[in-house]
């Protein structure tokens, strides 16, 4: 008899799905399941936390379009992935966690751990389930791969009561399932390109609004073609930055807030009308825009803002259509317009702005003057991850993107916490493309401290990601030592001190350096410019700089007074 195990049916079912990738943190019940995945092929990546680790097989599934896997422990180490399963799921990337709980006959019993994990996990995922015996993991875990790429993407949960883990089952009896088709591609109505192609054309005022799902859709070759030949102007939401490059002569992301309060027409790429995007309503937006909204999502059409056209289906394919139809007359939008001066003219001005930041130089530097020289240095096919306020937000404007799915941030959840799991993720994606790219990990000091742990995960696989923390002493800002020192003087800091202070100028280098990676404390110019050389030409290891800014350091005055406290 042909013998397998339930440990061994997990593994090779991800393994007949496509799944490469594994992340997470053993223990019992499920050892046996991240051995079986490591002799089926797929890496494994052991991580600190599983928040991290779920955020990892997330951006693994938004990096090569098939979903990571998460493998945790029952109980308190599944509810620490719910938060990477929300993340995803907002952020309509997918996933599979597959989470090891209690015995089949153990249920109601108050076994070791035990949780309702199928059901807690309906909230955070778009499909959850509990196979009940060996014969019917195949299935299930096809239908969670599937599932997680088809439709909108997002989160799906597999749970694995933990006696089937060990418990064997002849091959004969199961029911193996081939691996599933890729996510079937629709076309928009073409009366309704017709519709949209007028629209355009008729627009005074037009603005592409380029979004994560176009780069999660790899529309990239045909947005440049329909950009190019149609001669319009676009505008690169927070992620879909790079599916075109920043340097694109059609980019006006330098002119962002006038491109969205002015626009008449709007082309929406893949992209929400959620906070992000302020909603698409005034003030941010002209009250009489007009929408040509293209989703896959159904449901997405219309939140908001009722579009004047609505394109149901893939970017990819509605983008080829747009530009069969307009390249059959030869349409273009002229580059002479007054729309194209006004942007222009707005984005030389933000970027004088910024420039006379960046080349200030007083000690410590501002966030403009750390930015500007860790742009000069990064190379063009750098994953740039990012997260932290100020220094997601400034490093947004000033770090270029060239390349699509090259940065990863927050998100749409706005989380904290993502960037290490999200640096692990992309270098271990590089190491099996060996594209020769680097990672780079730009946080503030409190995004840092959520998962800084994992930089021991860096250092025990040698993933040489290069990590920047602008530490600012605190979240939003902190207060320098000496003022520190006082207040601790006045009595308990517990009462006193700001509840968005840090330690100030606490040394997140020799984090890195206590687990045999490279640390650098940074304060001036040269110090940075020297250590991200230094750590852009090691690929052996990781590297941390900390680099020690004025915690009184903010952001350029804003024209309007809404944008201060978004986090835009
Ligand atoms: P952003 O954060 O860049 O504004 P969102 O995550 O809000 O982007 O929006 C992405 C949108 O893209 C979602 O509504 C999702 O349904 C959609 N989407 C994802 N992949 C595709 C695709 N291949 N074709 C069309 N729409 C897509
Ligand atoms: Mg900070």
């Amino acid at each position: 008899m042909d013998e397998v195990t339930g440990a061994q049916l997990i593994a090779e079912s991800l393994k007949t799905q496509r799944v490469e990738y594994m992340f997470g943190i053993v223990g019992v019940p499920v050892i046996e399941v991240a051995m079986a995945a490591q002799a089926a092929g797929i890496k494994y990546v052991g991580m600190r936390n599983e928040q991290a680790a779920c955020y990892a097989a997330s951006a693994v599934g938004y990096l090569t379009g098939r979903p990571g896997a998460c493998l945790v422990v029952s109980g308190p180490g599944l509810i620490h992935a719910l938060g990477g399963m929300a993340n995803a799921n907002m952020n309509c990337w997918p996933v599979v966690v597959i989470g090891g709980s209690s015995d089949r006959n153990q249920e109601t019993a108050g076994a070791f751990q035990e949780f309702p994990q199928v059901e807690a996990c309906r909230l955070y995922s778009k499909f959850s389930a509990r196979p009940s015996s060996l014969e019917a993991i195949p299935a299930v875990i096809e239908k969670a791969v599937r599932t997680s790429i088809y439709g909108r993407p997002g989160a799906c949960y597999v749970d694995i009561a933990g006696d089937m883990v060990n418990a064997k089952e002849d091959r004969s009896k199961v029911r193996f399932v081939s691996c599933c088709s890729p996510p079937p591609v629709s076309l928009a109505d073409l009366s309704a390109i017709t519709e949209a192609i007028a629209v355009l054309k008729a627009a005074k005022r037009p603005l592409i609004i380029i979004g994560k799902g176009a780069a999660y859709g790899r529309a990239e070759t045909v947005l440049k073609d329909f950009v190019e030949m149609s001669g319009l102007p676009f505008l690169p939401t927070p992620m879909g930055k790079g599916v075109l490059p920043d340097d694109h002569p059609n980019c006006v992301a330098a002119a962002r807030s006038r491109a969205l309060l002015q626009a008449d027409v709007v082309l929406l790429l893949g992209a929400r009308l959620n906070w992000i995007l302020h909603f698409g309503l005034p003030p941010r937006f002209n009250p009489d825009v007009k929408v040509i909204q293209v989703d896959l999502c159904a449901e997405e059409i219309g939140n908001n803002v009722k579009p004047t056209v609505a394109l149901l289906g893939d970017i990819s394919a509605i983008v080829t259509q747009l530009l069969e139809c307009t390249c059959k007359d030869g349409w273009k939008y002229p580059s002479d317009t007054e729309w194209w001066s006004t942007m222009k003219e707005k984005a030389a001005a933000n970027a004088m702005t910024s420039r006379a930041l960046a080349l200030q130089s007083t000690l410590p530097m501002n966030y403009y003057t750390v930015f500007h020289h860790i742009s000069h240095l990064l190379p063009h096919d750098c994953i740039i991850v990012s997260e932290g306020a100020n220094t997601m937000d400034i490093g947004r404007t000033m770090l270029n993107n060239y390349l699509p799915r090259h940065r990863l941030d927050a998100g749409t959840f706005g989380t904290m916490g993502v960037g290490l799991g999200f640096a692990i993720a992309a270098a271990a994606v590089e190491r099996s493309e060996n594209k020769g790219r680097r990672v780079v990990c730009v946080e503030g000091d409190s995004a840092f401290g959520f998962s800084g742990m994992e930089v021991e995960t860096m250092c025990r696989y040698n993933l040489p990601v290069v990590i920047i923390v602008v530490n600012n002493n605190g979240i939003y800002s902190g207060v320098d030592p000496e003022t520190w020192k006082e207040m601790a003087k006045m009595g308990d800091l517990a009462t006193i001190a700001p509840p968005v202070t840090l330690l100030p100028e606490a040394r997140y280098d020799e984090v890195m350096t206590a687990f045999g990676g490279r640390g650098f404390l940074v304060r001036t110019v040269e110090e940075l410019r020297s250590a991200l050389q230094l750590s852009l030409s090691d690929w052996e290891r990781p590297s941390l700089l900390n680099v020690l800014i004025d915690p009184s350091s903010d952001r350029k005055q804003q024209e309007f007074p809404w944008l201060t406290r978004s986090n835009l």
